[in-house]
C-alpha cells in the first residue's frame, strides 16, 4: 500500500515519491512498478494507473475482488430459484439440436441430472459449440438461471467436460471492478485476475512479511498476513475468505488507529501546554452566584475532564459531543473561565455571525459583574470599532473574545491566549485548527464542540487523535420534542395548530430548503411561503431570515424574534444551527424531503428548549424516494442524535457524512465503517493498548510493524530511527 496516488500520473513512476533511504530491501519489490510486471506492458501500465490509480505492485497487491463467484458448491437443478444469481450443475447432455428460423437460430442442448433437467441456450457461437457438445457426457455447468416459459434456462453457461476439478470450477473466483476502456484491452475481471495471479507468483514469502505481533495475532484470533493476502484474491473456500477479509480489515483499522495514536503521543512529548492551576476566581464565583441552575452530571463530567487536562502541562486537545441542547455553551464558558482565572484570554470561534452574535449576547449577560471584559470579532466588525476591539485585546484588557473566523486572522493578536473553543467544529477545517496553535508562543489549549453527532466509528477514524468527552444526558425538565409527518392536503390543519401553539404565547419557526443549484427556484418558495404564512397569521408579526438579506437586516430580523416581538420566523437554513430562543416551541419544516438528516436534526433542535412540550411538523410532498421515507420515519421514531447519525451513514456512506475526505477514510480498501464497527473497536483496543505498552515502538517484537508505518507515511515527525 503507497500513500494515495492521484490518477494520470505516468506510469514511469517519475511522479512517485523518492525512496527513502535506508528503506528496507525486503519489501522493495512492492514498489515496482507495474510496467515490469509479466503481461502488463507500457500501455496496459498507463490504462491501469489512469482507470484504476494502480501502479505498482503494491497497489495491484491491495485491489480487491467487489464479490466472489462461490464455484465451490455443485447445486441441484430440483433446487434452482429464480432468484439465484449463478449456479453450478453437473449433469449429462441428453440432446441437442438447433432450433428457430435462420435468423434467430440458436442451439438448445437438455442437461439431466439426478433431480430434473435444464436447457442450456446459445444464441452466439451456436455452431460451434453444436460440434463440441457430446451427448450422454457429463459436464459440469457454471451460468445464471433464467426462468423461460416456465422452463429454467442457462443461456450461455461456462462448460467443462468432465466431472473432475477443472480449471474454472472448485474454486472461489473473484470478480474485480473494471472500465470499459480496460475492458477493450483485454482487462475485464478475467484479464485482471490473471495479473493478480502473476503478481502473487512473482511474490515470496518474504516480500509479504508478518507485521502484527504474534501475541496480537493470538488474542484476536488472526490468520497470518501473506496467507491473508492470497486468500483475499483466490480464497479456497468461505471460510478462508471470511478469515482473510477479518485479518486485513483489522490491519487496516489498525494502522489508522496507530498513526493517530502515535502521533499524538509524540505531540504530548513534545509540545508543553499552559497550567491553569487556579479555579477560585471568577469560575467559582460564576459557579456560586451566576448559574441560574444545576449542571447535568454530564456536564460536572466534562469540566472535571477539562480540568484534569488543563493541569498536566500538556496541551488539551479534547472533542466535546453533546446532542443539540444539552448545553456545551455553558461548559464552554466555564472552561473559559477556568483560564481567566490563571491570567490568560479565551476565545470562541463560531461558524456564523449570527452565532456569534448570540454567544456574545448570553455570555455577555451570564458573566455580567464579574471581571471578565467579552469582545465580538466578526466579519462585519470595521473601522474604528475593531481597531479598538484589536489593541485592546492585544493590551489584554478583552479577555473573552467570542467570534467567527474572523479571529484566527493574522492580524488578529492576542495578549496571552490560553484556550480556544471551537463550536460547532464540523463547519471549520483542519488547516482552520492549526492556524489557531500559531495564536500563542506555545499552542492554546483547545476544546472542540460539536453537536453534530457522528457514530462512533467515524470518530473513532476522523478524530481518534482527539480526547472525546460525550454529554448524553439532557437538561432536566425537557420534554422529548414530538415529531409528525404531515402532507400538503394537511397544511390546513397544520395551519391550525400553530394558531393554537400561538394563540398560548408559542413562537414558530417555518423552514424552507435552500440549495444552490435551485436557488431561484427555492427563494420564490421561500418568498411564496412567506406570503401565505402572513395571509394566514394576519394578528401576529413576522420575521423572515435568508442568505440574500443584507447582513444588518438579517441581524434585526433575527433580533425581533429573539426579543420575542416577532411570533413567527420565517427562513433558509440559516438558522440550521445554535440558535436559542426557549420560547419557540414549534419547528414546522417544509419539503423535509429534501433536507439530510444531520440537517432535520439540527433543525429539530431549534425547539425543546424551554419547559414546554415542543413539536417538530415535517411536511412533505405526497410521492417519497426511499431513502427520503427512511429519513423522515427516522425523525419521527427518535431524537437521539447519535442513532440518527448511524442511519444517516448507512445512508449516505462516511464518506459524505464526515463532510471532507479526511485523514483515514480514503485509505479504507477492504474494511466498512458501516459494516465493521466490531473489528474497528477491536483493533483501537489493540492499538491504545499497544501504545500505552511502547510509545515509541522501541521494543523488537514491534519493529515490523514500526518500518510498515514508516514505510505507508503513517507516522509524522522524527521517526527516522525506525527503519
Ligand atoms: P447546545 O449544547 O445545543 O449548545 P446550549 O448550550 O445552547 O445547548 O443550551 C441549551 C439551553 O439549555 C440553554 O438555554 C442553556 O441555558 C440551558 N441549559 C444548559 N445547561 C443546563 C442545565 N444544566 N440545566 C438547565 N438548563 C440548562
Ligand atoms: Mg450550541
Amino acid at each position: 500500500m503507497c500513500p494515495v496516488v492521484h490518477r494520470g500520473v505516468n506510469f514511469t513512476g517519475r511522479a512517485f515519491p523518492p525512496r527513502a533511504p535506508g528503506m528496507p530491501t525486503l519489501t522493495d519489490k512492492l514498489h515496482t512498478s507495474l510496467v515490469y510486471l509479466k503481461g502488463v506492458g507500457p500501455a496496459k501500465a498507463e490504462l491501469l494507473s489512469g482507470e484504476l490509480g494502480l501502479f505498482r505492485y503494491s497497489d495491484l497487491l491491495t485491489f480487491m475482488p467487489f464479490r466472489y463467484v462461490d464455484r465451490t458448491q455443485i447445486q441441484q437443478v430440483r433446487d434452482l430459484r429464480e432468484d439465484m444469481q449463478t449456479v453450478q450443475l453437473r449433469g449429462r447432455i441428453k440432446g441437442f439440436s438447433m432450433v428457430g428460423p435462420p435468423r434467430s437460430r440458436r442451439l438448445v442442448a437438455q442437461l439431466e441430472d439426478d433431480t430434473g433437467s435444464v436447457e442450456l441456450i446459445w444464441f452466439k457461437g451456436a455452431s460451434y459449440m453444436e460440434r463440441y457438445l457430446k451427448r450422454d457426457a457429463t459436464y459440469t455447468v457454471f451460468g445464471k438461471p433464467n426462468v423461460y416459459r416456465g422452463k429454467f434456462t442457462l443461456p450461455h453457461p461456462d462448460m467443462e467436460l468432465g466431472e473432475g476439478p477443472a480449471h474454472d470450477a472448485r474454486r472461489m473466483q473473484p470478480v474485480y471492478p473494471s472500465t470499459e476502456k480496460l475492458k477493450a484491452r483485454g482487462l475485464d475481471s478475467k484479464g485482471l485476475e490473471r495479473l493478480v495471479q502473476q503478481l502473487l507468483a512473482e511474490l515470496s514469502p518474504a516480500d509479504l512479511p508478518e507485521i502484527l505481533p504474534g501475541e496480537m495475532r493470538v488474542q484476536f484470533k488472526l490468520i497470518g498476513r501473506e496467507r491473508a493476502l492470497r486468500d483475499i484474491h483466490f480464497p479456497p473456500d468461505e471460510h478462508a475468505l471470511q478469515g482473510a477479509r477479518r485479518r486485513l480489515k483489522f490491519e487496516e483499522f489498525l494502522l489508522i488507529q496507530l498513526g493517530l495514536l502515535l502521533n499524538k503521543s509524540a505531540l504530548d512529548r513534545q509540545v508543553r501546554g499552559y497550567i491553569f492551576e487556579r479555579i477560585d476566581g471568577v469560575f467559582e464565583k460564576f459557579y456560586r452566584d451566576h448559574l441560574g441552575f444545576e449542571l447535568t452530571e454530564a456536564q460536572k463530567r466534562v469540566l472535571r475532564e477539562i480540568r484534569k487536562d488543563t493541569r498536566t502541562g500538556m496541551q488539551m486537545n479534547r472533542l466535546l459531543q453533546g446532542d443539540v441542547g444539552s448545553g456545551k455553551t455553558i461548559v464552554a464558558l466555564m472552561a473559559m473561565l477556568m483560564a481567566v482565572d490563571n491570567g490568560f484570554q479565551a476565545a470562541i470561534m463560531a461558524p456564523t455571525e449570527i452565532l456569534a452574535q448570540q454567544h456574545m449576547l448570553s455570555i455577555t449577560e451570564l458573566v455580567d459583574g464579574l471581571p471578565v471584559l467579552p469582545g465580538l470579532l466578526t466579519g462585519s466588525v470595521k473601522g474604528k470599532s475593531r481597531k479598538d476591539l484589536l489593541s485592546a485585546l492585544e493590551a489584554g484588557y478583552v479577555n473573552l473574545l467570542i467570534g467567527t473566523h474572523a479571529l484566527i486572522e493574522d492580524k488578529v493578536v492576542f495578549n496571552n491566549l490560553g484556550l480556544v473553543v471551537i463550536d460547532e467544529q464540523h463547519r471549520f477545517g483542519v488547516a482552520q485548527r492549526a492556524r489557531l496553535w500559531a495564536k500563542n508562543t506555545q499552542p492554546p489549549h483547545v476544546l472542540v464542540m460539536t453537536a453534530t453527532p457522528i457514530p462512533r466509528t467515524l470518530a473513532m477514524t476522523l478524530y481518534g487523535d482527539l480526547d472525546t468527552s460525550v454529554i448524553d444526558e439532557l437538561p432536566p425538565g425537557r420534554k422529548p420534542i414530538q415529531t409528525v409527518h404531515r402532507k400538503d392536503p394537511e397544511r390546513l390543519a397544520v395551519f391550525g395548530f400553530l394558531r393554537k401553539q400561538l394563540q398560548e404565547g408559542r413562537q414558530v419557526y417555518v423552514v424552507y430548503p435552500l440549495i444552490e443549484e435551485s436557488e431561484t427556484m427555492d427563494y420564490k418558495d421561500l418568498m411564496d411561503g412567506y406570503e401565505s404564512v402572513v395571509r394566514a397569521f394576519p394578528e401576529y408579526r413576522i420575521s423572515i431570515v435568508h442568505g440574500r438579506q443584507k447582513p444588518a437586516d438579517k441581524d434585526h430580523e433575527m433580533r425581533e424574534f429573539v426579543r420575542g416581538n416577532t411570533r413567527i420566523m420565517v427562513a433558509t437554513t440559516v438558522i440550521e444551527v445554535g440558535v436559542n430562543v426557549p420560547n419557540a416551541s414549534v419547528m414546522v419544516v417544509e419539503s423535509a424531503e429534501r433536507f439530510g438528516l444531520a440537517q432535520l436534526h439540527q433543525l429539530r433542535g431549534r425547539v425543546g428548549r424551554g419547559a414546554d412540550q415542543s413539536f417538530c411538523i415535517l411536511m412533505t410532498a405526497d410521492k417519497l424516494s426511499n431513502d427520503a421515507r427512511v429519513r423522515i420515519r427516522t425523525m419521527c421514531e427518535t431524537t437521539d442524535g447519535f442513532k440518527i447519525s448511524e442511519v444517516d451513514m448507512r445512508l449516505r456512506g462516511p464518506g459524505d457524512l464526515a463532510g471532507t475526505r479526511q485523514s483515514g477514510l480514503e485509505d479504507l480498501k477492504i474494511a466498512d465503517l458501516v459494516h465493521d464497527r466490531e473489528i474497528l473497536e477491536e483493533a483501537r483496543s489493540a492499538a491504545l493498548a499497544l501504545v500505552e505498552k511502547d510509545p515509541q515502538l522501541r521494543l523488537s517484537v514491534h519493529a515490523a510493524l514500526a518500518n510498515h508505518l514508516v514505510r505507508e507515511e503513517r507516522l509524522k515527525g522524527d521517526w527516522s530511527r525506525i527503519s
